[in-house]
């Protein structure tokens, strides 16, 4: 059986996406449910996709157009660019995610110097006749054969000026005639060919374009920076013709069936009077607005408005359709679900639930956490904001403003001079990290989503715009230019990272509504908002909620001290999955930590420790207060060793100068020879963590007494503490068993003097691959594991994030190596399989052992996803990302 490469639109459906493209799919769907479209038929992307393989069209596809055409010829009674009557057909492209703009479409095809005359006197209309033959050669000209457009386009304004007009559709019969003319010797002298009169030739020539067109650099460029596979290959829409410049009661639009930018109900579009095709986005002229249209046409208005509800409840979803207006009759000439900003989301699902148009769950899957990420930020207040000057990639989100720097080293004087910079740089790489650190927002004019400067500056959480292609950076002399406009060094400028649009002055940054709301509650945060605010505070609060009751995961932060774990329960934390206590050891109390791992002996450590303990207790009841009833989880010290030590080369100076002047300290000199001794080339790999604890004697010890005093003197007054404590970066169960008891010990102690039940549960972090592969020695010791899915990743792929992810992170993801950093996302065909063998061991010798992940994947959309088919009892993620967690969460579980 011989494949089947072309489907009229009279066969295919909504659900043939993957073969018909988007387009192709949602016409034949159209005209299924009895929506006028205009006949046709797709060719498939399996054709395209063993066109592109091969360089020729299978052979039967040839066949299987010819067939397809004779039907097409047959219901319109025309034929191909017949010299009386001709069909004329539309050749589109369509893959199966939108690619705006990327790929091609000629309209017109079948019109040669005959057929123009029969379209002539079939239509009396020699104005427009012209107009579509002068379009066609245009179009296929710059497509098919790779002219350039601006040949066409400056004949065209040549045109308009000789005949003293300022439309195109004001131009006459004989200028446009002309113009054909022109334009045939534009093809001529440009590719050495005649611009081809066979129709047929016409069309499979178009077709061949649309093909190629997915393997043009900007399409390419595009699909990565979507994420959109590169082997779907896209079809192709062959359509007759309909004609929206055939004078005032014809036209051209689009429309969308709600407001796309905020989510305002009603319809929404932009009109054009007498015009064809691209006109409408081109911008050419000025367009009419939907009421405007229905002044003008009254009844093909409602008409549109009767299709735009009925694609609506179709498609249960906001509709963004092409139509065409013919001598007052009305065509669709395309619909998709359309694209919307984040409130837009929010609010049209929940508007769509309450028509009853979808349900709960299905509004909880039209939302996801990137748009409430972006919800979150900080926005500018555009109320008196002037137009941006110019527009890049929205690389990192939120609103930044500062001022124009143009060095690594201005940005960090400035900023230490209490300075907001923005950094501006034609590109950035690795040496430019410390002032891309000091700076508020990175301004980038090369460069997409996957450049270095976006990615790191996403790692660290900086608002970025980069490839502002307009902007001329002059890195020497410290400034840049749009055009004629000059930004200097100390300028202020304003960056969007979450539109990518950049602004020449300061503009206010206005604090997040829905942050304001997850804090406040919803009447504090609606008090004093227009509606539409009000409706999406109310949008996002329901489906928080609905989320809440959905997901299996629950939702922890990671929080260190008591003012996070106050902001993580308003979040909606559920506990605390990674309390760390390395910052409890900085400032003041630094000297007693380095007293305690190079103490003499033991009197002096244990000194030295004593003086820690009632700072320490203090902490942990702090926490334990704001978490009342919920769970803390207490991860003992983990401190990179060369974090806490006195800075080798400040000691050896230090020494060096006391020789020089023969006045050496005893004491110095003792501890550099104990930091030498302890000095690690590779501190990631070093000295930390559980081993840490197991060579300083009585250091976890104070830990974990200071954690059982606090929990007893809680409970003393009444309250209600849930504690676990964590060991980290154990790699064998006999480094967690021996700490194991050593803490279970201090508890009972510290039980038996205060006299009551202290049921603390102690677990492992699973950070290190050798924990992963254990599990099932681990799992009999310990109560819980929690994936530290950073360390875990960096130690399953053997580099340190600190070192690569500005030096070679963005180079692989260009080359394809990551399709998204893996400590964005989780790596789950490696990382991820490790979580598996350690969940699937470790229960298998003991079945109440549970499960977390703290680190930055908890709070990753995709990676909780993955952490919910796991079967993961809880994630735990920066308080910031809490409320995103809990929506993906919910949304796993009903997806
Ligand atoms: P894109 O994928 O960029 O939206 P389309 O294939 O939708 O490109 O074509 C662009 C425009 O060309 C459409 O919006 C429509 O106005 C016009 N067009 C396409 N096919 C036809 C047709 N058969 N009749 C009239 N106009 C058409
Ligand atoms: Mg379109
Ligand atoms: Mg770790």
């Amino acid at each position: 059986m011989t494949t089947q490469f072309v489907y009229s639109f009279s066969e295919g459906s909504k659900e043939l996406k993957d073969l018909l493209g988007g387009k192709g799919a949602n016409l034949a769907e159209m005209m299924r449910i009895g929506i006028p479209v205009p006949p046709g038929f797709t060719i498939t992307t399996e054709a395209c996709k063993e066109f592109l393989a091969l360089g020729v069209a299978p052979l039967e596809l040839e066949i299987q157009i010819t067939k397809a055409l004779r039907e097409l010829e047959d219901e319109m009674q025309k034929r191909l660019g017949d010299k009386r009557d001709p069909l004329l057909v539309s050749v589109r492209s369509g893959a199966k995610f939108s690619m705006p703009g990327m790929m091609e479409t000629i309209l017109n095809v079948g019109l040669n110097d005959e057929s123009v005359q029969g379209l002539i006197k079939q239509t009396k209309n020699p104005r427009f006749a012209w107009d579509a033959y002068r379009r066609l050669i245009q179009m296929y000209g710059k497509t098919v054969l790779g002219i350039e457009g601006q040949k066409f386009a400056a004949e065209l304004d040549k045109a308009k000026k000789d005949q003293g007009v300022v439309d195109d559709h004001q131009l006459s019969v004989e200028s446009l005639s002309k113009l054909v003319e022109t334009f045939k010797n534009i093809v001529f002298q440009e590719s050495g060919k005649n611009f081809p009169q066979d129709p047929r030739e016409q069309m499979d020539q178009s077709m061949r374009a649309v093909f190629n067109s997915w393997n043009t650099d900007r399409a390419k460029l595009y699909r990565r920076r979507e994420r959109i596979a590169d082997d779907l290959g896209t079809a192709v829409n062959i359509g007759t013709m309909v004609f929206g410049n055939m004078g005032e009661d014809s036209g051209t639009g689009v429309c969308f069936t709600r407001d796309p930018a905020t989510g305002e109900l009603g319809a929404y579009g932009d009109y054009l009077q007498n015009a064809q095709g691209e006109d409408v986005v081109s911008g050419i002229r000025n367009t009419l607005s939907l009421e405007d249209l229905g002044r003008l046409h009254p009844e093909v208005f409602s008409e549109l408005r009767g299709i735009m509800y009925n694609l609506e409840t179709h498609y249960r979803d906001l509709c963004d359709i092409e139509f065409t207006i013919e001598r007052g009759k009305l065509w669709i000439l395309q619909t998709r679900v359309g694209k919307r900003t984040a409130s837009a989301a929010f609010r049209i699902a929940m508007q769509l639930v309450d028509e009853h148009i979808i349900t709960m769950d299905e509004a909880l899957v039209r939302v996801n956490g990137g748009q409430l990420a972006q919800l979150m930020f900080p926005q500018f207040d555009m109320r008196n904001a002037p137009k941006a000057i110019t527009k890049g990639m929205a690389a990192s989100p939120g609103a930044a403003v500062g001022k124009a720097v143009f060095d690594s080293e201005t940005a960090t004087t400035w900023a230490e001079n209490g300075e907001r910079v923005i950094l501006l740089r034609r590109e950035t790489n690795p040496d430019d990290l410390g002032g891309m650190i000091a700076a508020v927002g990175i301004l980038t004019s090369r460069g997409g989503k996957t450049s270095h400067a976006a990615v790191v500056a996403r790692g660290m959480g900086k608002v970025a715009v980069c490839g502002a292609e307009e902007l001329e950076v002059n890195e020497n002399e410290k400034f840049a230019k749009v055009g004629s406009l000059r930004i200097n060094e100390g300028d202020y400028i304003s960056i969007d990272g979450s539109t990518g649009e950049v602004f020449n002055v300061e503009i206010p940054v206005e604090p997040s509504t829905i942050v304001r709301y997850l804090t406040d509650g919803i009447a504090d945060a609606s008090e004093g908002k227009e509606d539409g605010t009000r409706e999406l505070i109310r949008s996002v609060d329901r489906l928080l909620r609905h989320a809440d009751r959905r997901r299996k995961l629950r939702v922890r932060a990671n929080a260190d001290t008591d003012l996070d774990a106050a902001v993580a329960r308003k979040f909606g934390a559920e506990g605390i999955g990674l309390c760390r206590t390395e910052h409890m050891f900085l400032g003041e109390r630094r000297v007693l930590i380095e007293r305690v791992i190079l103490a003499k002996n033991n009197e002096h450590r244990e000194e030295a420790l004593a003086a820690l303990l009632p700072l320490q207790r203090e902490d942990f009841f702090n926490i334990f207060k704001e978490m009342d009833g919920h769970t803390t989880t207490i991860r003992l010290l983990d401190p990179p060793l060369h974090e806490f030590l006195p800075n080798l080369a400040d000691l050896k100076v230090k020494s060096a100068l006391a020789r020089e002047r023969n006045q050496v300290v005893e004491a110095d000199e003792r501890l550099l020879y104990e930091v030498e001794k302890m000095y690690e080339s590779n501190p990631m790999l070093g000295l930390r963590g559980v081993r840490l604890g197991l060579v300083s004697p009585g250091l976890y010890e104070l830990q974990v007494r200071a954690i059982a005093e606090a929990m007893a003197d809680r409970i003393a007054s009444g309250a209600n503490p849930k504690v676990e404590i964590m060991i980290p970066l154990v790699g064998s169960h006999m480094e967690l068993k021996i700490t194991r008891l050593a803490a279970e010990e201090v508890i009972q102690e510290v039980a038996r003097e205060r006299k009551i039940e202290l049921p603390i549960e102690i677990g492992t972090m699973i950070e290190l691959p050798r924990a992963a592969l254990t599990a099932n020695r681990i799992g009999l010791v310990a109560d819980f594991f929690s994936f530290g899915t950073n360390d875990l990743t960096q130690t399953t792929w053997g580099f340190s994030r600190d070192d690569v992810e500005a030096e070679f992170f963005a180079k692989y993801l260009e080359l394809g190596v990551f399709t998204i950093s893996p400590f964005e996302t989780i790596d789950q065909s490696g990382v991820g399989e490790l979580l598996i063998i350690a969940t699937e061991r470790g229960k298998s010798v003991n079945p109440n052992l549970h499960f977390g992940v703290c680190g930055e994947h908890g709070g990753d959309p995709e990676s909780i996803h993955f952490f919910h088919k796991v079967g993961l009892d809880y994630v735990s993620c920066s308080p910031f990302r809490v409320p995103i967690a809990r929506l993906e969460a919910g949304r796993a579980a009903v997806s």
